[in-house]
């Protein structure tokens, strides 16, 4: 039997008593309460519960998930005057921001989120690096490349230029010229202007442009929202050369966070208070609950090692829009080497030929430029190859990879040491990288699946600002808007 249902059912009566104490203390104003029944501090109406001896009071907040959406939306809270708690199921904070610093000793790996998109500016994230105080940026020009073609040959700086302005024209005008609801960008482009689906060259801008960016594949982006993720002014792309995770070491400063405390159950039926339950039983009681944990795991039916029930159930409108909605499956490859074999360049792109998987290697990262010495390359699954590595062991990546550098750089490329791929599809604290705009899925449904309004329950992640979907600042702002839409004290 449950942890939570031996401690409340013990004496019926007393659970009884002590569940219509809670009920009225949420219900009514402090100072209502005969004296000696509660215990209060301030306006606030402090309920002891003795199953847990975790706190509830009428200013309880429980967030779900440490995430940079949770660790938002805790301070926020917090800033409003409520007491937020933050259940993490995991047993770390930051969810798919992940910092790796012990795989390849003396290297930073970004598991997740990487780039400050449009750093600079009104950009939430680079004005929270300044504050955090937090130094050490490197701006990645993708421009900086050393770009080879399906033989290995290079292609020349002309050829590029020419193939960049004709990829921001399919994303600006072809695409959207031949968009319906249903059509992916790919039979958007079939419709509109099929020889670019058969250019090795322009498969490489498609797939490091759109399936990079957006994060899914054009099997599967919507021709429709091709364009409907909001860009900040600013032009580079800045990644934090000293590790995302000093931003969530600076984010969750002084909450009260509770790591390996996996949510199986949120219940809002009651008129008084919200109560959530762990996965060892226990249940735990507030005033509001803000849901941070990834689309991914809201898409989980009871079968799944990380399935939440809701009671009541979530309406049918969201439940439907959340099934509409899709993890996209980016996965990353980081490889170790004892010297630089490859050019001095940001980054190196190999348009292979048209017969090897889509999304497969197409963009290589060299860390060399920001972390000099580590030796380290980085490289991508991208699309629908981001789910197909996954069934890869990583002596098998490595291989495949090395047979990539060999056709570019000959047979002299050594193994690398050291190889790390992520599974994200296959992580069950998310189950794929991020959300995107995929074929069926409206800006509306994000407004619906983010909505919580008028209940005890809000959501928040990247999967709840339309504007910025799939994003570490969408992420952010959505943990700000939800603990913002909590009333004032
Ligand atoms: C490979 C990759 C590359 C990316 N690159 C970039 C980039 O360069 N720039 C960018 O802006 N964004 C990038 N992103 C996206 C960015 O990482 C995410 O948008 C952002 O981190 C999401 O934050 P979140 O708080 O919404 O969700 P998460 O970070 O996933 O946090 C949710 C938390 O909920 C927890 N949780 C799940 N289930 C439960 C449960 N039942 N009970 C309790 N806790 C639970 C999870 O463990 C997790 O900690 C990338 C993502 C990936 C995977």
């Amino acid at each position: 039997m449950p942890q939570a249902k031996r401690g409340l059912t013990p004496n019926p009566h007393t659970a009884s008593r002590r569940k219509f104490l809670r009920q009225l203390a949420m219900l009514a104003p402090a100072a209502a309460l005969a004296p000696g029944m509660l215990a209060t501090t301030g306006c606030k109406v402090e309920l002891g519960n003795e199953d847990t001896g975790i706190q509830s009071s009428s200013d309880a907040v429980i967030v779900i998930g440490a995430g940079i959406a949770g660790l938002a939306a805790a301070r926020q809270a917090r800033q409003r005057g409520y007491t937020p708690i933050v259940f993490e199921g995991s047993n770390r904070l930051g969810g798919r921001i992940l910092t790796d610093r012990t795989s390849i000793t003396g290297a930073v790996l970004e598991q997740g989120a990487q780039w400050i998109h449009n750093a600079g500016g009104t950009q939430p994230l680079s004005q929270l690096f300044t504050l955090a105080n937090i130094t050490g940026t490197f701006n990645t020009d993708f421009t900086n490349l050393s770009l080879y073609d399906a033989a290995g040959v290079a292609v020349s700086g002309g050829t590029q230029t020419t193939y960049q302005a004709n990829y921001a024209q399919l994303l600006s005008t072809t695409v959207p010229g031949a968009a319906t609801a249903t059509r992916s960008v790919r039979d958007a482009l079939q419709v509109a202007n099929p020889s670019v689906l058969t250019d090795a060259l322009m498969r490489y801008y498609l797939t490091t442009g759109a399936e990079r960016d957006l994060g899914g594949s054009i099997e599967s982006l919507a021709s429709q929202h091709i364009n409907s993720i909001a860009r900040y002014p600013g032009t580079t792309e800045t990644l934090p050369t000293g590790g995302w995770d000093a931003l969530i070491t600076y984010l969750a400063q002084g909450l009260d966070i509770r790591l390996n405390q996996r949510v199986t159950k949120i219940d809002t039926s009651r008129l008084n208070q919200a109560e959530v339950t762990t996965a060892d039983g226990k249940l735990h009681y507030a005033r509001f609950v803000i849901i941070t944990v990834p689309l991914g795991v809201l898409k989980q039916d009871a079968s799944s090692t990380n399935h939440i029930t809701f009671n009541p159930e979530l309406p049918t409108g969201k439940r439907d829009a959340i099934a509409r909605a899709r993890m996209g499956n980016t996965n990353r490859i980081f490889l170790k080497y004892g010297s630089q074999f490859w050019p001095a360049t940001h980054c190196i792109g190999y348009a292979s030929a048209l017969t090897e998987a889509k999304g497969k290697f197409p963009l290589f990262i060299n860390h060399n430029m920001f972390a000099p010495g580590t030796n380290v390359l980085s490289t991508f699954a991208l699309g629908q190859y981001g789910a197909a590595i996954e069934a890869r062991t990583n002596d098998q990546v490595a291989a495949d990879v090395t047979a990539y550098l060999r056709s570019l750089y000959g047979t002299g490329v050594p193994s690398p040491t050291t190889t790390v791929v992520t599974r994200w599809g296959q992580n069950p604290w998310s189950f794929g990288s991020s959300p995107y705009y995929n074929t069926g899925l409206a800006p509306q449904d994000i407004d619906i699946i983010r909505d919580g309004s008028g209940t005890r329950l809000r959501f928040a992640g990247d999967h709840c600002r339309k504007d910025y979907l799939g994003t570490a600042h969408g992420a952010y702002l959505s943990g700000v808007d939800a603990a913002l839409g909590l009333p004032i004290l």
